[in-house]
């Protein structure tokens, strides 16, 4: 039988489990340790460690202590790694937790860490997901049900302490240049709410004031929320410290491209069961500087879309140079646009394209001065005919059902 090296009790705070920690420093002790070749299951709190509720009430995605999060499982100790090393991780299989058969999709407040459309959607929304197996469905945005593509939002290894002091370093320097934005342009260190594991005393104290906070992607792969690297997928992960350190969590039973609202996927708790090799000196045999990973063979086959365009010009009809991030805000709009016109509201299509399996494209980014992005959005998921026609759009829901809403106070 597989063991199950790391529990969470969803009943339990995620900082009373010393098995859990939500920042990066190479001080955090290995939770365990495993030997290349072993498969072993790790149990995961949601990314929030169980803020947000079942319920349809959406002040506690606008409340959300976003110093607190990411809750990620580990480090897990791999015996004989080394710095320099690929960590060769297969991700066998991930599922829900079953005695919680759900998962939440919402976007923040402006005021509290906003969003890719914040500008668009500055109140805080959600939207609840039941499982149903390998399905899921939302009462809050009726006439949808797909098939997930369950994958770890955050997985990654311990930094060293030279990579560490880079990441805090430039990440810095980029909040100085405009330190009073709002949103803000990055998460400083706060030993406040840093979760260290099983580190305790002054070693804790310190790590804390420096622990890097979870929510970039960074070198070590991170917080790269990548739909596609979902169950059955192989990933190669640099290795910086003795025994590589891996932690996983922020598990996802579905996402758009992009997690464009940031709070976030489908996101849920759960359980991974991962196997784990070595490559030895394999950073520079195969002049890996990040992560690199192989998909599963195993994806929903929503092959039918319709594509959005979008181009790098803004809403009051200004010209930018092939801005992509605009491009595909821009089409993720013209998606919400055409939504609309069936009745959903525009934060039900906002959810809808962060949570659905939504591919986002780079199209183009040489034909100056507009970059092209591309959201296809896949018409199976949907319970009704979404394509054009001459008849015209047919509404299909009233209104009645919206998400929940949450207003700054
Ligand atoms: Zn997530």
């Amino acid at each position: 039988m597989t063991d199950t090296l790391i529990e969470v009790d969803l009943t339990q705070a995620a900082t009373d489990n010393e098995n859990v920690h939500n920042r990066w420093h190479p001080d955090i002790p290995m939770a365990c340790w495993v030997n290349p070749g072993d498969d072993f299951i790790l149990e995961t709190y949601d990314w929030t460690g169980g803020a947000i509720k079942n319920d349809d009430d959406a002040s506690d995605v606008r409340d959300v202590d976003l110093s607190t999060v990411h809750y990620l499982s580990g480090p897990v100790g791999v015996k004989g790694a080394e710095p320099g090393d690929l960590l060769v991780v297969d991700l066998l299989d991930i599922g829900a937790k079953a005695e919680s058969l759900w998962g939440f999709n919402g976007f923040f407040s402006k005021q509290n860490g906003g969003g890719f459309l914040t500008d668009y959607f500055p109140s805080a929304q959600k939207s609840i997901w039941d499982f149903e197996g390998m399905f899921t469905r939302s009462r809050h945005i009726p006439g949808v049900r797909f098939a997930g593509l369950i994958h770890p939002g955050l997985i990654g290894c311990l930094p060293d302490p030279k990579l560490l002091a880079n990441w805090n370093a430039r990440e810095q320097e980029l909040i100085d240049s405009n330190p009073t934005r709002v949103p803000p342009l990055a998460n400083p260190p706060f030993a406040a709410t840093a979760h260290m594991g099983k580190l305790t005393g002054a070693a804790r104290e310190a790590a804390a004031a420096t622990g890097a906070r979870t929510v970039p992607p960074r070198e070590h792969g991170g917080n790269c929320d990548i739909k596609d690297l979902s169950r059955g997928s192989k990933i190669f992960f640099p290795v910086y410290v003795e025994g590589a350190g891996l932690s996983v969590g922020d598990l996802h039973f579905s996402q758009g491209d992009g997690e464009i609202t940031f709070c976030g996927a489908i996101e849920m708790a759960g359980w991974v069961h991962m196997k784990v090799e070595l490559i030895k000196g394999g950073m520079a045999k195969y002049g890996i500087k990040n992560p690199i990973f192989k998909p599963s063979p195993i994806v929903p086959t929503y092959n039918n879309f319709l594509i959005f365009e979008g181009i790098s010009v803004d809403d009051a009809g200004r010209q930018h140079y092939l801005d992509v991030n605009l491009a595909y805000q821009q089409a993720c709009l013209n998606a919400i646009e055409y939504l609309k016109k069936f009745g959903y509201s525009g934060a039900q299509g906002y959810s809808l394209l962060g949570s659905a399996p939504v591919q986002g494209h780079i199209s183009g980014v040489v034909d100056i001065p507009n970059a092209c992005a591309t959201l296809w959005l896949p018409t199976d998921i949907f319970e009704f005919d979404i394509n054009p026609s001459a008849a015209g759009p047919t509404r299909h829901l009233d209104g009645s059902i919206d998400m929940p809403i949450a207003y700054d106070k």
